[in-house]
């Protein structure tokens, strides 16, 4: 297996989809330290998303919004 090919199917490993044997793709990472370090970053990556709740809203967009709701309601 090639970085290029490890790469092509590293969402589904992660995912770990399909009856596809991943022999291959753990012995391609073990031998090699770039593919094992884009692996684990992705693995954390996912995993953040996973954990995280979805981002507030930013503080600008935030005010910009009361802003337009105040001048929509004036007196309130
Ligand atoms: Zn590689």
């Amino acid at each position: 297996m090639r970085c290029k090919q490890l790469i092509a199917e590293l969402c589904a490993y992660l995912d770990q989809e399909g009856p596809q044997a991943w022999a291959d793709f753990e012995a391609h990472l073990a031998a090699c330290r770039k593919c094992r370090q884009l692996v684990e970053t992705c693995r954390q990556t996912i995993l953040l998303y996973r954990s995280e709740p979805p981002p507030p809203l930013p503080a600008a967009i935030h005010s910009r919004l009361m802003t337009a709701v105040r001048r929509a309601r004036p007196g309130k």
